[in-house]
């Protein structure tokens, strides 16, 4: 036997074995209070991964490796902890990203969360006729309320809009011919980038113009016998400026018609309310696509909507038909929460004037920078008489961001709260304040932690400020 198999067979043996460990204090601890299997399972795993380790460590990691009953037991411990957590815990989104895609998009509006609460309690008329009692069709949900507040003539959902994107163009196009302009040939996170979704619905690619400008001719000269969609898709995470030029919805959709293909248009985010309206830039809007003629939109329930993870498909009947009834579509098809959640927020547009109140995106949107401000002083006085003189701290003007590729380019003016700790680094409070609880997600700049309570929810900041202090 070598000295190197010699030490790794040595630290093997030495390893502690199951009980030993399941007899630390505070795993026994652990074990008599929680689900005792759960916690032999967690401490076996860590064990195994250790002894994996050993046998495959290099000669120079065995030298290295340190080998301590108690902290392979603690270690098993935290592991243990942690599983035992909840997974998935509300957090407070300091970020100043609105729709922070890792902290789970738009926040629902209270109507969506009581209608998920309602269709929880027990059994739900997903997919019931209740005229007939029979199997009935789910995505009839929202075909009344898309069709409503878009003007288009069917509607449905699917789990998202990259869902529904390639389901669109599978249903339309597979084995067929896609034209789309070089100007739109977009990737957003994800690996989501067009050419690829193309080419996994099944369809080829036809891409017309150039990056900065596409003409109408470059369209018309590139439809064969073998065009299923012209597709325009909304580049949503990036701006093209200088010497620039699109083909409007407008004329894509009329030449679709005299040439009889359907013109597709992937929205992204879409909105149903005219941000321009409260001094914004403009988000395309789903009801102009329509009102342009476009036979099929698509666009996301997450993003600038406010709702769930998912997309939506409006358009002509005969289209939205066709759709519904390619095989993806029982893939891709949503659960009984997203039917919930998605009709609650739906509601909510059909009284505009009320959106800053029922529904938290527009009212972070639209919550004017002089509030957003008072709340940010509000909060420095509160942390200044917990902390002393333990950090500076600055209110100063900032932006937040839309986020989830809405509003490229474009953020909205806020204010932040500037906080220089002392006693630590940014980064380090930064680290603490998303392990507590709640979890807590801010940003670093200029060698600060910056607050921004744009994005956060209206008595939130106590928990903010109580958590900063505790951590300074
Ligand atoms: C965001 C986006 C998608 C994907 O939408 P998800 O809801 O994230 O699946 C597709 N196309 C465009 C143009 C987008 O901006």
């Amino acid at each position: 036997m070598s000295d190197e198999e010699n030490s790794r067979q040595k630290l093997l043996d030495r390893l502690p074995g199951m009980p030993a460990l399941l007899n630390h204090p505070e795993i026994r601890f652990l074990r008599e209070t929680h689900p005792t299997l759960f916690v032999n399972d967690i401490v076996r795993r860590e064990l195994d991964r250790i002894r994996r380790y050993l046998l495959e460590a290099s000669e120079g990691d065995l030298e290295n490796f340190k080998l301590e009953e108690n902290d392979i037991a603690l270690r098993a411990l935290d592991i243990a902890r942690r599983a035992l957590e909840t997974s998935l815990k509300p957090a407070i989104n300091a970020a100043g990203v609105i729709l922070h895609t890792a902290l789970g998009r738009a926040p629902l509006a209270p109507a969506a969360r009581e209608a998920v609460h309602q269709a929880l309690k027990g059994y739900c008329t997903l997919a019931i006729n209740r005229d007939t009692g029979r199997r009935g069709d789910r995505h009839l949900h929202l075909d009344g309320l898309l069709s409503h507040l878009t003007g288009a003539q069917s509607g449905m959902m699917v789990n998202n809009n990259a869902a529904a994107t390639m389901l669109i163009l599978h249903a339309l196009g597979a084995g067929k011919e896609v034209i789309v302009s070089r100007g739109q040939l977009i990737e957003i996170g994800g690996a989501f980038r067009i050419p690829e979704v193309l080419e996994r619905s099944g369809c080829k690619l036809v891409e017309v113009g150039t990056t900065n400008r596409t003409h109408l001719r470059d369209y018309e000269n590139a439809i064969t016998d073998n065009t299923a969609i012209i597709l325009r898709v909304h580049t949503s995470n990036y701006t093209i400026i200088g010497f620039t030029g699109e083909v409007s919805l407008k004329d894509l959709a009329e030449l679709g018609k005299r040439r009889g293909i359907p013109v597709v248009d992937d929205l992204g985010s879409g909105a149903l309310v005219d941000l321009s309206k409260f001094g914004l830039p403009k988000e395309p809007m789903v009801q102009e696509s329509v009102r342009d003629g476009v036979d099929v939109v698509c666009f996301s329930g997450d993003k600038m909507l406010g709702g769930p993870q998912c997309g939506f498909i409006i358009g002509r009947h005969e289209l939205v038909e066709r759709i519904k009834r390619n095989p993806l579509t029982r893939a891709l098809r949503c659960d009984k929460l997203s039917y919930a959640a998605a009709e609650a927020t739906l509601k909510l547009y059909l009284e505009p004037e009320k959106l800053y109140d029922t529904h938290p995106v527009v009212h972070m949107i639209t919550e004017s920078v002089s509030a957003v401000k008072k709340r940010t002083q509000g909060l420095k006085r509160s942390l200044r008489s917990k902390i002393g003189d333990k950090a500076d701290l600055m209110v100063v003007p900032s932006e937040t961001e839309m986020g989830s590729g809405s509003l490229p380019g474009k953020s909205i003016p806020t204010y932040a709260l500037i906080v220089k700790p002392h006693t630590l680094s940014p980064e380090e409070l930064g680290k603490k304040l998303r392990l507590g609880d709640p979890p807590i997600f801010t940003r670093i700049a200029e060698n600060a932690l910056i607050v921004d309570l744009r994005t956060v929810f209206s008595g939130e900041e106590k928990i903010i400020a109580q958590r900063i202090a505790e951590e300074l």
